[in-house]
């Protein structure tokens, strides 16, 4: 039977072909240490848990409005101003489930047919996914390893023609954990408002940002009508199977954005956004704790990573990503790319990385080879991991 011609604009995610390998691979009896998929490792916090335990128990159990319960957008508002000191209108606060259902709507809701979007490379494959499923051409923005992977506002500006529609950031970065400043962010706001652009600010990791803080897109004034912020509770909350996340939209787009959920889900679940409240509301110490644990992963890993022959790796500052040059263990051992690295570390070692080609294609003169590592794992599994790197290095080269 023919299929429609969108859903083959679509493409998948290298991390979850990955993970159903290492399913089977486990399944076999191998132990693999992951640095795979990022998922936090930590359980959901009790008094989240059981929010959603007695909302269902009181019979929460049936559709809210489309952007969410009252309850829930006023909680969000409420956290946006303790925790960032903003000011935002419930009405501007629209509840999905999941963050990757903000990322849908705000695209199809903001990108016509022919439109270029400018997109960070690496990047998180979702957007240039979306981008050409909604009939855009996605535009790669190089986040070069000298600047630590940080945005360059210079060549941002130009890639800007007349038919750009939208600019998508991440900060805290996945893949490489880079964090944008203030001023880079004021960079941007300026070149989107000269030429009318979006901007997607996907700010998912904000919670993990280990020197110099965390800037909202929001709180650069320039962006107040054309940012839309994509957030929620998957990694911050360690939340990820709840499917839960928020967007702050400016008001002329919460209507079609609604429209796109009324079409697809008509709701977020009731309960689940009981939950997201109690994760808002309540106490904040168990945040700050994953957060400091990454910390500690982070330096271990990023440490141990350096110590490896034919590898380098810059210091993260936020997410639970690092983002390692491979390209002499790639040269060392005979190996076109880091993609083939990747199967042979799978296959060989027992370690499973995410290659750069999950995260879109290298831009042109891209010369390094590099890997990505979550750390979201047990500081006795990184050790563990770095042990069967060291001796698959030594004995392979
Ligand atoms: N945005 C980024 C940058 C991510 O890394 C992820 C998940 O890995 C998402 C969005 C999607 O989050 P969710 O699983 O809540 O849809």
């Amino acid at each position: 039977m023919k299929l429609a011609r969108r859903v083959r604009d679509l493409s998948g995610e290298g991390a979850f072909d990955l993970l159903a390998r290492v399913q089977k691979l486990e399944a076999q009896g191998r132990d693999i240490v992951s640095f795979a998929i990022g998922e936090p490792d930590f359980d959901t916090e009790k008094h989240v848990k059981e929010a959603a335990v007695a909302a269902i128990r009181g019979g929460l159990t049936h559709y809210t409005p489309t952007a969410g319960t009252a309850r829930f957008r006023e909680a969000v508002v409420r956290f946006l101003k303790r925790e960032r000191g903003l000011d935002i209108d419930a009405s501007r606060v629209v509840v999905t489930p999941g963050v990757k259902p903000v990322l849908f709507c705000a695209i199809l809701s903001c990108v016509d047919q022919g439109d270029e979007v400018i997109v960070p490379s690496p990047g998180f494959p979702a957007y240039e996914s979306l981008v050409r499923y909604a009939g855009g051409i996605p535009v790669a923005l190089p986040l070069r390893e000298e600047r630590d992977f940080v945005v360059d506002p210079d060549e941002l500006e130009s890639l800007v023609t007349e038919r750009t529609s939208m600019i998508i950031v991440n900060s805290p970065h996945n893949p490489t954990g880079s964090v944008l400043p203030r001023e880079t962010l004021e960079r941007l706001a300026a070149v989107a408002e000269k030429n009318d652009l979006w901007v997607v600010s996907d700010e998912v990791y904000s919670s993990m940002v280990y020197e110099g803080g965390f800037v909202s897109a929001l709180s650069i004034p320039a962006l107040a009508e054309r940012a839309i912020i994509v957030d929620g509770f998957s990694k911050t909350f360690a939340m990820t199977g709840w499917r839960l996340g928020y967007g702050v939209m400016p008001e002329s787009l919460v209507a079609s954005f609604s429209m796109l959920l009324t079409n697809s889900v008509s709701c977020t679940a009731a309960f689940t956004q009981e939950a997201g409240i109690a994760a808002l509301e309540g106490s904040q110490e168990g945040v700050a704790a994953m957060t400091a644990s990454y910390r500690r992963r982070r330096d271990l890993l990023v440490s141990g990573l350096n110590s490896l022959p034919g590898v380098s790796c810059r210091m993260p500052r936020g997410a639970f990503y690092a983002f390692a040059n491979v390209t002499g263990a790639c040269a060392a051992l005979g190996l076109p790319s880091a993609r083939e690295l990747q199967g042979r570390l799978l296959e060989e070692a027992g370690v499973a990385v995410l290659a750069r080609n999950c995260f879109g294609r290298p831009c042109p003169g891209e010369a390094g080879q590099y890997v990505r590592f979550c750390y979201a794992t047990s500081e006795g599994r990184i050790g563990e991991g770095l042990e069967r790197l060291r001796t698959f290095f030594a004995s392979a080269s």
